[in-house]
Parts: C-alpha cells; sequence; structure tokens
C-alpha cells in the first residue's frame, strides 16, 4: 500500500495537493525561517550540508531552487544532481507542493504564458517526475501510476487516442509512442492479448509477455501521466493570469517573481551554455557574439548591399532574416540536437531589436525597389520568420507561434536564389552560409594572431578542415518543445 501523499509528490495538481496548499500555505511567512523545512532538506542532502548556500532556508528558496536545479541539469556541465536530493525524497512533499504553486502564481504575475520562465517551470515539472519516478521502487510505481492515472483520466482502461489529441498535437506524445488497436490505446497486457489474439496465438507465453512489455510496458502510462501533469501545469498558469485581472496578487508573490527573474538572469550569465561556448572550427568560432561582417558570405553581403525586385522577398525575408539571427543568437544551430528559441539566448529581445533587425531593415532599403515600401506587410513575415507570430514586431508573449526559420543550405540558395551565389574560395568547403561564418571567423581570429591560415599570394588557398577531436558535445534534447493547446477534452483537471 502506498503512502498516500506520494500522490501529490509525483501530482502538485491533485485534490490532495490542493488540501495541502488550503491547509498549510501562509503568504506572510514565505521568507520566515522554516526549522522542518531545513531540517528535511539537510537529511536528505548527500555531501552537501557543509555548504549551506545549498539548503533551501524557506518556501521563498525552495521555489527557486525547483527551477535552478533544472536550469543547472541542462545547462551546467559539473552539475550534480545529488546536490537537490531533497527534491527526490518524499519526505519533502508537502514544502514541494507549496513551492509549485507559489512558483506558479510568481511566474503567472511576473512573466508572459510563452516566456522562457513558463517553459522552464514546466519543462522542470517534466523532468522532476520523470526523476522521482525513476527513484521509486517498482512495485509502489506501478500502484503510484495507476492511482494518478486514474486521478487524472475519467477511464483509463478505455483509453482512446483521441482522447490524448491535445497532447499529441502538440507533439508531447506522439501517436508513434502509443499502441492502438481499433481507436483505443493498449494499456495493460491483458487487452493486448485479447487485440492481437489472432496474431500471437501460436507463440510462446515468455514471447508473449517480452514483446507487451517493450511495445507498452509501464513507461506509456509514465509518459502519458507525465504528460497530462505537464499539459495541467500550463493551463494553471495560463488559468492564474487570467485571474490575475481581477485580483490583486499577494505582495509576497510579487517579491517572488522579482527574485525569481533576478536568479535566472544570474545563472543565464553563470552557466548558459549559449555564451562563451567554443570549440568546433576553431575556439571561439562558434561563440555567440557580435556580428562579424568580415565573415559573412558573399550571398550574405550581395543581400545587404541590395538585391532587385522578384527575389528581394525570399532573399530579405527567408535567407537573410534567418542567417542574421542565427549567425548571432544560435550559430551552432546545425550542431545541436536541441530546438532552441530566440528568447532562450536574448531574454529581453534587446540583441533582436538593436543588432539583428537593423541590418534587415538595412537590406531592406537598400534593395531596389526598397522591399517596405511597396510591400510593409514583409514586416511581419519577417517577425513570423523569427519564431514570434505574425505581428508588426517581436514580442515575448507571441514567441512560439511560428517557428524560427534556420538558415538556408547553399544548394537551395544555388537553386533557387542563384543569383545571390558568387562563391570564394571559403565556400568550396562548408554547404551552408552559416558555416562559411564560422568558418571565416575562425581565419580571421587565428589570422590575428599570426597563425595566418590564407595561403600567401600566388599560391592556392587552404581552408582548414574541422578537426574531429574539436567537436561540440552537446546534452540530450528533452522531448518536443510546447506549444499553446487548448483543453484536453477528456483529461480531469
Ligand atoms: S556557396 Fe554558399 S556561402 Fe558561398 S556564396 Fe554560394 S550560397 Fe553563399
Amino acid at each position: 500500500m502506498i503512502n498516500m501523499t506520494l500522490l501529490s509528490f509525483i501530482n502538485p495538481l491533485s485534490l490532495e495537493g490542493q488540501e495541502i496548499l488550503s491547509e498549510k500555505i501562509d503568504l506572510n511567512s514565505i521568507f520566515h525561517e522554516n526549522e522542518e523545512l531545513i531540517r528535511i532538506s539537510e537529511y536528505f542532502s548527500e555531501g552537501i550540508i557543509s555548504d549551506e548556500t545549498k539548503i533551501p532556508k524557506n518556501y521563498g528558496e525552495l521555489a527557486l531552487k525547483r527551477i535552478e536545479w533544472f536550469f543547472r541539469e541542462k545547462n551546467d556541465k559539473d552539475f550534480k544532481i545529488n546536490e537537490y536530493s531533497y527534491f527526490f525524497n518524499e519526505a519533502i512533499t508537502e514544502f514541494d507542493v507549496i513551492a509549485f504553486h507559489l512558483l506558479a502564481q510568481a511566474i503567472a504575475y511576473k512573466f508572459n504564458i510563452n516566456s522562457r520562465e513558463s517553459k522552464l517551470f514546466a519543462e522542470s515539472q517534466n523532468r522532476l517526475i520523470e526523476e522521482r519516478l525513476y527513484r521509486i521502487s517498482t512495485d509502489i510505481k506501478h500502484e503510484l501510476v495507476e492511482k494518478v492515472l486514474n486521478e487524472l483520466l475519467y477511464n483509463v482502461n478505455t483509453l482512446k487516442w483521441t482522447d490524448l489529441i491535445d497532447l499529441i498535437s502538440s507533439k508531447k506524445i506522439l501517436l508513434a509512442d502509443l499502441l492502438v488497436k481499433n481507436g483505443e490505446i493498449i494499456l495493460n497486457e491483458e487487452d493486448f492479448r485479447e487485440a492481437f489474439y489472432e496474431d500471437i496465438k501460436d507463440w510462446p507465453e515468455r514471447r508473449i509477455s517480452m514483446v507487451y512489455n517493450k511495445l507498452v510496458g509501464y513507461q506509456i502510462k509514465e509518459l502519458i501521466l507525465t504528460k497530462i501533469i505537464v499539459q495541467n501545469t500550463e493551463d494553471y498558469l495560463k488559468n492564474i493570469k487570467e485571474k490575475l485581472a481581477t485580483i490583486e496578487i499577494h505582495p509576497a508573490i510579487k517579491i517572488l517573481g522579482g527574485e525569481l527573474g533576478d536568479h535566472l538572469n544570474k545563472l543565464n550569465e553563470k552557466y548558459s551554455r549559449f555564451y562563451s561556448e567554443g570549440g568546433g572550427i576553431g575556439e571561439g568560432s562558434y561563440e555567440i557574439a557580435k556580428l562579424s561582417k568580415e565573415a559573412f558570405p558573399p550571398c550574405v553581403i550581395k543581400t545587404i548591399e541590395g538585391v532587385k525586385s522578384g527575389n528581394r522577398n525570399d532573399a530579405i525575408v527567408l535567407f537573410l532574416t534567418s542567417f542574421i539571427s542565427y549567425a548571432r543568437l544560435n550559430p551552432q544551430v546545425f550542431r545541436r540536437d536541441q530546438t532552441i528559441n530566440v528568447s532562450d539566448v536574448d531574454p529581453e529581445l534587446k540583441i533582436t531589436l538593436n543588432e539583428i533587425l537593423p541590418i534587415i531593415n538595412e537590406a531592406a532599403a537598400n534593395a531596389v525597389p526598397p522591399l517596405f515600401e511597396d510591400q510593409p506587410q514583409e514586416k511581419i513575415n519577417i517577425v513570423s520568420k523569427l519564431g514570434f507570430g505574425m505581428h508588426s514586431e517581436p514580442k515575448l508573449e507571441n514567441e512560439g507561434e511560428t517557428k524560427w526559420y534556420t538558415p538556408m543550405s547553399c544548394e537551395k540558395i544555388k537553386l533557387h536564389l542563384g543569383h545571390l551565389c558568387k562563391p570564394d574560395k571559403a565556400c568550396k568547403k562548408i554547404g551552408n552560409p552559416l558555416s562559411y561564418y564560422s568558418l571565416r571567423k575562425w581565419q580571421i581570429k587565428n589570422d590575428d594572431k599570426g597563425e595566418v591560415n590564407q595561403a600567401p599570394k600566388g599560391k592556392k588557398e587552404e581552408v582548414k578542415q574541422i578537426p574531429k577531436d574539436k567537436e561540440v558535445k552537446v546534452k540530450q534534447a528533452p522531448r518536443g518543445k510546447k506549444k499553446k493547446l487548448s483543453k484536453h477534452r477528456k483529461v480531469k483537471k
């Protein structure tokens, strides 16, 4: 028999979690030292008791650490999960439920629903559930998963794939993850045997169980459970945001929202892998840094200097917008296995507004005739290609409405915008203008150091190959990016 608090340990939005919240929360004391919290955190911490900055001393600090551990796991190469081991012991449940709800209110008050803070909150909840389930013993976990699912779904035994349509359409769950027969999702071995009886009737018992466990097993239930809770967390943030229009928020929540913003900025400066990252062609060639015009490829220079009618739109909206934005904010895009947004690197959009858009505007003004004079709607298309939807300017709350368009390959440019491609020697070794940019930045940097890579005049120039041992290692990507969803039809809220 499982301990009941485990339900809210996994799902802080459960009925039990809501009871804990209404009984225990005291907004006036969220920044007061809490001896019980300190005792639990110290008791279940592994090797960090000597560093008291790592022990949360009140609900506010626990809320910040609830995001911090996930941020560091994603960005800090020296991260050790055991620094936060108190989060993975059931003893923390009541404190954690309150920290979850405090964070949700602070984020909804201070940030937009599509902000990086809101996304981090939902993603961290996803990861927390995964890690907590992973650490629970198998028998208890199976019983727990059944109980949590039964609370989340009207009827887990007759679940249809259409009941999860919102999770599927947002790619939180892939249809390919599910085993479906006649529209119903197979979630237990008995149903599997019945549904596929004709196919498996002659198989030995062991094989049937083995195939079932491989195709379905408990992992599918855990996946569904986790993604529904993440979905409900996102919906919860939206609900709070809507209510904030009519109710006055407690001052402690406002303070927590401000502290979270400051804390994330500090973490970003300290750990973010989007800053000061070298590797690849040479140290520094993939760094997030000010744009270096002298490293731009011929096709980009030609576009900025002015393209003629006919190809203006595609050259500026499709090609230049993606090249400039990725060259400035994510030059490693083709080396990462993870999708990111503009605001992950440029949280206040200052770089986008002050460095990226001015170059695109310059190219638009140099076009013949100037692009925005006869086609002002192309400004909206440029914003859309940066991932901020169909709006006249990029705003954080619109981010994610469209996709941040990745730079075209040389092959595509030659095919669709052939007049822009006037290859030089560096072009011979690359397949994308962005690779050209990184290569030339590296060459220019080495030239400055006196390590000249260019061949002396009159001799054939050789472009240095990317040394294999300098490949950048990037951590495994989390599951797909979350989109805005409508309410889940058959999932209990
Ligand atoms: S080869 Fe590629 S990088 Fe070089 S000019 Fe042509 S399109 Fe641009």
